[in-house]
């Protein structure tokens, strides 16, 4: 999750640009509600998770650049997209020469780009994750008009790298959740709260209430039994 200088720098772009934080694709992919209340309300609480991640980050989010053999990293990569209305960092873009690759600032010749996206923790497939980095390769592709093909998540703890297929329904998946932050943030509505396994490792639980969902749902489902037996007795 996006540790918190992370998020205020980000807000910083979204006043002055118009866009919309690019990390927070990983939020709504998580929990559109997760999003609502950080892009809208600001709320923000750390957790042992969002500690160890923000901690583990930092040296990642050091804007440099640094060179082995035929490979250039960049990191803490500024990125924006208008079609996606997003901006952000790219934690890690590795660039390798290429006939056909894109210019950069700065140095010579053309270069195939991979953006890298750091996670805290061991290697697991998360979607909302696989969201996040395609938005970082699209936002890349959209300015340097190259095509990028993958891309990879690196789990900091297992320290192993994952490979990620950006496909036509990944890139699908990507500008539909950039279409509804947008949306979100045009209403000024947070999405309401669901009861899921995911609410058990949110640090904004004690902030949402999840479960206020299920007893409101609850609730409701008694009332409307108690009016049907009402009925049923009226009529006999
Ligand atoms: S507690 Fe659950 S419903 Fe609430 S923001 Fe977190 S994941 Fe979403």
């Amino acid at each position: 999750m996006e540790c918190r200088s992370g998020t205020r720098l980000l807000f910083s772009l979204m006043e002055t640009d118009e866009t919309l934080p690019l990390s927070y694709l990983s939020q709504y992919g998580y929990c559109p509600r997760r999003a609502g209340l950080l892009m809208l309300d600001r709320a923000w609480a750390e957790s042992a998770d969002t500690m160890m991640g923000a901690a583990e980050h930092e040296r990642v989010h050091t804007q440099r650049k640094e060179r082995r053999g035929n490979l250039i990293q960049f990191y803490e990569f500024p990125v924006f997209s208008v079609e996606l209305g997003l901006s952000g960092f790219c934690d890690c873009v590795e660039a390798t020469a290429s006939g056909n690759g894109a210019k950069l600032p700065e140095i010579s010749g053309k270069w195939a780009l991979y953006p890298v996206e750091y996670k805290h923790g061991v290697m697991r497939t998360e979607r909302e994750y696989e969201l996040q980095l395609c938005g970082q390769a699209m936002c890349l592709e959209e300015k340097y008009k190259v095509e990028i093909l993958e891309g990879s998540l690196f789990y900091i703890d297992s320290h192993r790298r994952q490979p990620v297929a950006l496909d036509t329904k990944l890139r699908e998946e990507t500008r539909y959740t950039a279409r509804m932050l947008a949306e979100m943030m045009q209403s000024g509505k947070v999405p309401d709260p669901t009861l899921s396994a995911r609410c058990k490792k949110c640090s904004l639980k004690e902030i949402c209430h999840p479960e206020w969902s299920r007893s409101a749902a609850d609730y409701c489902k008694n009332l409307r039994k108690q009016l049907l037996e009402e009925e049923t007795l009226c009529e006999n």
